[in-house]
């Protein structure tokens, strides 16, 4: 505990730490806390697993009483790091009891009203804090933190214009604090509107380089599916995620895998929350091995365990493939991860092999037994008297 003592944590957080069983800072937590507990704006450049929670939560709870209003408001990009945010904020301020709420769109708004009357510290989507935002139904006038979760993909979601109104609301009197895997031109010009002589630091991923493998698949186009399924029958894995780039391809193959005998769930941002909360619990009960998913919904959830992560579709976005494999190779155990290459990836791909400290190697197709595809999307209803309907 005395690494976390000298950055200056009080006792009961420091309490609560030592029940989570975390025996030093990690690079970030030790680089960030000292500014943050002195006050400062921070952009921190660090990524999910990075141990950036723990570091905002420190000046949080350090700075918030109870039922002195709404002191501090944390923006995050999807519901699922909301909610995630929360449970750790409840965790850490466990010895120093705090009204700790999230809000977040795809859920009924009015038990949100209720708590927010009450509230010490708001987790929340953007979209949602404005709803209450334009309802009047959240009181921002005490904030005296802010903290601005995930920046860079709030900023790819299109939440900038969401995110400045937000900031608007709140007072200018106050500390904060930017966390961003990426600091790219945008998240830097936020931070230059908004934040007051910001000091900026960064940590490595969490991942560790040596301990990842990264490799690639060249195939035919129609052998796509057939491939991720010898490969998932054949090589010994934990939790595996496989990233498709739409909806649509998420919920095809999440669907044939299942009907080929495997077991997987499919996360996107289609799914309503209910049904989303219900697919984290299943993975996170490791009742399933399998999670389909975008990188949407995948960003910022905390998943100890994953050993395989495959690239059903390559990414566009290149930050997306850094994203991606930074969900494996966590804390000192190994992780693989598998793009599996098909004419239409070639362009994404070129690109995702220009990334600096990336080494991707081919591996030679194996024997593949061509699987069949069960499972498709049904095509929309047609009414009668459409031309479709009646041939
Ligand atoms: P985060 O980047 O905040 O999402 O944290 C990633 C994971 O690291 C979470 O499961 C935390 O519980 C864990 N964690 C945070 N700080 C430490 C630490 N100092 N030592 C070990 N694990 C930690």
């Amino acid at each position: 505990m005395e690494y976390f003592r000298e950055l200056g944590i009080i006792t009961p957080i420091l309490r609560a730490i030592e029940d989570e069983q975390f025996e030093k800072p990690t690079e970030i937590q030790e680089k960030s806390i000292p500014l943050i507990l002195a006050g400062q704006d921070v952009i921190a450049g660090a990524a999910t697993g990075s141990g950036k929670t723990l570091a905002f939560a420190s000046g949080i709870i350090q700075n918030a009483e109870r039922g002195e209003g709404i002191q501090a408001l944390v923006l995050t990009p999807t519901r699922e790091l909301a909610q995630q945010v929360a449970t750790a904020l409840a965790d850490f301020s466990r010895y120093t009891p705090l009204k700790i709420v999230a809000v977040f769109g795809g859920v009924s708004i009015n038990p949100q009203i209720e708590q927010l009357r009450y509230a010490d510290v708001v987790i929340g989507t953007p979209g949602r804090i404005l709803d209450h935002i334009g309802r009047r139904t959240i009181d921002l006038r005490r904030v005296n933190t802010l903290v601005l979760d995930e920046a860079d993909r709030m900023l790819d979601m299109g939440f900038i214009d969401d995110v400045e109104q937000i900031i608007r609301k709140c007072p200018r009197e106050r500390q904060t604090l930017l966390f961003s895997a990426t600091i790219s031109r945008e998240v830097a010009r936020l931070a230059r509107k908004y934040m007051n002589e910001p000091v900026q630091v960064a940590a490595e991923t969490y991942v560790d380089p040596k301990k990842l493998t990264q490799f690639y698949y060249d195939v035919p186009d129609n052998m796509k599916f057939s491939l991720l399924v010898h490969l998932l029958r054949h090589e010994k894995a934990g939790l595996v995620m496989v990233f498709c780039n739409t909806r649509k391809n998420t919920d095809f193959v999440a669907n044939n895998l299942k009907a080929a005998g495997i077991d997987a769930l499919a996360i996107h941002g289609g799914l309503t929350q209910d049904r989303r909360n219900k697919v984290m619990k299943q993975f996170h009960g490791q009742n399933v091995s399998v999670l389909v998913c975008t990188d949407v919904a995948a960003r910022g959830l905390d998943i100890p365990g994953v050993s395989h992560i495959y690239n059903y579709d390559i990414p566009k976005d290149r930050n997306d493939y850094i994203h991606r494999i930074g969900r494996t190779a966590r804390a000192g155990k190994e992780g693989r991860a598998i793009n599996i290459l098909a004419s239409s990836d070639y362009d994404s791909f070129r690109r995702v092999m220009r990334l600096k400290d990336v080494t991707i190697t081919e591996e030679k197709l194996p024997e593949v037994k061509k699987e069949s595809i069960r499972w498709r999307e049904r095509p929309k209803t047609v009414r009668p008297g459409h031309r479709a309907y009646r041939r």
